[in-house]
């Protein structure tokens, strides 16, 4: 069931020459009791989106539904959607207790269920023991849970996150992407989440849109978005990716003149020139005979893996990633003749060119 349908949506700053399109014809729909991610680099428009699902910014032209009603014309508190900020923006003189009961005193909840409430959404957040302390005695993580506290208390149908764990360092972050998953879970209140962080959005997302300069790049779940990127941008945005020229001849993969390999490692194997993308953990470095003749250029060691960039014998530089599972984390050296090999689908071919 569609719970939000962003229909079209396009925002305009400013008028005439000045004018920033900072979002131009956006339409997608976000599921019931989803975990949606909003992705991209900073300024590619995520937080005017979901300014606009919260009200706080008007729609340009097209327009947002909740559970098809238009939201057009309709005040924040009128929405039932609430928005964890990256800031908190905890009121500093109010005990904890007091931030959670403040927005439902402004919803005009009474009085006496109020309380309750406060109790639940503290147990949920795992602050119980917290209510009568102010902001500046908690740790951020206890800031970020008591934000998150206080935006779940109304029992909104949507919660909006923008780049709420982004203040968090790296071990508080994925420990409270491991919370967020759970509060989602256990509410079963759909989430909008932003970030510009590839890796916690295909951690912690059931679908990701993947935004670029105003536009919408592709919608998918994790797997689809990093196995099949629909163009190069996402391709290049999510994780680490090769790219290479080739072409494609009688089941055969070419590469210049550094030589071929079969076509059970491409996804499309019609002939014809090939816009190629892969991932560095679907290449090997082979001993000998088959595979792509190379220079390693490059070795980084990173602890559970080992990255080594090869320069094929064609000249176009490639990333080959091996685990150090097995202990070897120096298979080859720079300066090292080797043999890159492929696993079977490890070639993506791209729509833009090779049709
Ligand atoms: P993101 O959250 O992805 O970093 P934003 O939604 O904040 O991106 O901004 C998208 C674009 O819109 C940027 O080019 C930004 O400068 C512009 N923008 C955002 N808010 C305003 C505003 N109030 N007035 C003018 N331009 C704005
Ligand atoms: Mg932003």
């Amino acid at each position: 069931r569609v719970a939000i349908e962003i229909d079209h949506v396009c925002k305009r700053f400013g008028a005439g020459e000045q004018a920033v399109l900072a979002l131009d014809h956006i339409a997608l729909d976000i599921r019931e009791n989803e975990f949606f991610t909003l992705l991209g680099p900073s300024g590619c428009g995520k937080t005017t989106l979901l300014r606009m699902i919260a009200g706080f910014e008007d729609v340009s032209a097209g327009d947002i539904r909740l559970y098809g009603a238009s939201l057009t014309g309709k005040l924040p508190f009128q929405r039932p959607v609430n928005t964890v900020f990256q800031s908190y923006a905890l009121f500093p003189h109010l005990t904890v207790e007091e931030n959670i009961a403040f927005g439902l005193e402004m919803r005009g909840f009474k009085p006496a269920d109020i309380n309750p409430i406060v109790a639940e959404k503290l147990e949920l957040v795992k602050l119980s023991g917290f209510a009568r302390r102010r902001p500046h005695q908690l740790s951020g993580g206890q800031q970020q849970r008591v934000a998150l506290a206080r935006a779940l208390a109304p029992s909104p149908r949507v919660l909006l996150l923008d780049e709420s764990l982004s203040a968090l360092d790296l071990k508080l972050r994925k420990e409270m992407q491991v919370e967020l998953k759970r509060l989602q879970r256990e509410t079963g209140i759909t989430f909008v989440f932003v970030t510009h962080d590839q890796e916690e959005a295909l951690t912690m997302s059931d679908r990701i849109a993947v935004m670029s300069a105003g536009k919408l790049q592709q919608v998918g779940s994790p797997e689809d978005i990093y196995d099949r990127p629909a163009n190069r941008f996402v391709a290049d945005f999510i994780g680490e990716t090769s790219f290479l020229q080739g072409r494609v001849a009688d089941g055969q993969l070419h590469f210049g003149v550094a030589g071929s390999l079969s076509c059970q490692v491409l996804d499309q194997p019609h002939d014809g020139a090939a816009a190629l993308a892969v991932r560095p953990e679907r290449l090997q470095l082979a001993s000998s005979g088959d595979g792509l003749g190379g220079v390693v250029a490059e070795v980084v060691y990173r602890g559970v893996d080992t990255v080594y960039l090869v320069q094929l014998a064609d000249g176009q530089p490639c990333r080959v990633r091996h685990t150090n599972d097995s202990g070897a984390s120096r298979l080859a050296r720079v300066g090292d003749a080797v043999r890159v090999a492929a696993l079977p689908g490890a070639f993506h071919r791209l729509q833009e060119a090779g049709h």
